[in-house]
């Protein structure tokens, strides 16, 4: 195979531009994928930016990839050239370890990230082990569905993982690329869904997404009318919250699930906690079988991302589109290489 083309960043927060890289020899349960769309990650910001400390440069983003096999490893299972796959945040993992041995690959401590010493899907071609190359079923479009595998799977992971009932009361903090999904996901799940947003803008598109009130983010007031009353509490947001008056919101044995990646420590008073039973907790998208099932529930549902779509040599404009809090709900980069 020819080199890969793709566009990558060569300093912290710097623009990308094209950029071309020779993947070495397909390893035996590697498959590669020809990129045709990739959705923009508020991660790939971070990572851009540097803000997590684990950014090597040059750097090609992109971990929410839809497109078809183009060649197979001897030994990949279950994947064929042509077939439509997806790949997130994760491009492998060990296969040994108890965690992916007991089904919880994206718990493994060896799992290889598909923007961390790995490039990304903002490029013609990606690879990864077959078993992160996930089918995307046949009632799912490939210019949606990106989002999916990264955005959507970590949403919809804790409802699996933490038994969430139809006759629960979940929150959502954040109405954005995360957050729009949730909504979604949780409306057909059967649950009385809130949203939590910052932006006045959207209190009427949250209503139309799935959730049956809404609530300002800030406004206190709001927050303690919700003492006590709310199941999970799903925070996608990635800056601190009033986090004392967000755990009063939730009800006995209530979990406050935090998937944004807040930087900041978030205080805990124990008796906030031990009082009700409440819980705290986080995860890391999810495992290539919850992503399956996912899959097979969105498409049940008819539930896809609410996508923009930019060609990919406009990836700058639709980074800072991303930046400036207007993405309306996920950017998806559409790959023009040819
Ligand atoms: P996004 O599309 O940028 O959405 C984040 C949302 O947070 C915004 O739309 C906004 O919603 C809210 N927000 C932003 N600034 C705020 C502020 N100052 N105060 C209150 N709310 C604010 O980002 P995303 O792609 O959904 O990602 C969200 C977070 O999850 C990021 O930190 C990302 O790195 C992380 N993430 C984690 C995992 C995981 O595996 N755990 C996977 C993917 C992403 P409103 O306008 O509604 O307030
Ligand atoms: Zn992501």
């Amino acid at each position: 195979m020819p080199a890969i083309r793709a566009f990558a960043a060569r300093a912290a927060a710097g623009e990308l531009s094209p950029y071309e890289y020779d993947p070495g020899p397909l390893g035996a349960e590697d498959v590669d994928i020809a990129v045709d769309y990739c959705g923009l990650c508020h991660s790939d910001l971070s990572m851009l930016d540097g803000e997590w400390g684990r950014t090597a440069f040059p750097f090609v983003p992109g971990h929410e990839i839809v497109g078809r096999i183009v060649a197979v490893g001897a030994q990949a299972k279950g994947r064929r050239v042509g077939q439509r796959v997806g790949v997130g945040w994760y491009t492998g993992s060990c296969m040994h370890c108890g965690s992916c041995i007991g089904g919880d690959q994206h718990l493994c401590g060896s799992a290889a990230q598909t923007i961390v010493g790995h490039h990304g899907g903002f490029a013609e071609r990606v690879r990864a082990h077959w078993a992160w190359a996930i089918p995307l079923p046949e009632a799912l479009d490939s210019r949606s569905s990106g989002p999916l595998f990264c955005g959507g799977i970590t949403v919809f992971s804790p409802l699996r993982e933490f038994g969430v009932r139809p006759t629960d009361r979940v929150g959502v903090v954040g109405i954005g690329g995360l957050g729009h999904m949730a909504l979604r996901f949780l409306r057909a799940w059967g649950c009385e869904v809130t949203a939590f947003t910052s932006s006045e803008g959207k209190h009427a598109e949250a209503l139309a997404l799935g959730a049956h009130h809404v609530v300002a983010t800030r406004d206190s007031a709001a927050l303690k009318r919700l003492a006590g009353s709310l199941d999970l509490l799903l925070v996608t947001v990635n800056v601190p919250l009033d986090w004392p008056a967000l755990i009063a919101a939730l009800a006995p044995k209530g979990r406050l699930h935090v998937v944004g990646a807040v930087l900041e420590p978030i205080p805990v008073a124990a008796f906030s906690l031990i009082g009700a039973q409440r819980q705290i907790s986080g995860s890391p998208t999810g495992s290539p079988a919850g992503m399956a099932q996912m899959l097979d529930f969105a498409a049940r549902h008819a539930i896809a991302p609410q996508v923009e779509v930019f060609p990919m040599r406009r990836i700058n404009e639709a980074i800072a589109h991303l930046r400036e809090g207007k993405a309306r709900y996920r950017v998806v980069l559409q790959a023009d290489f040819d």
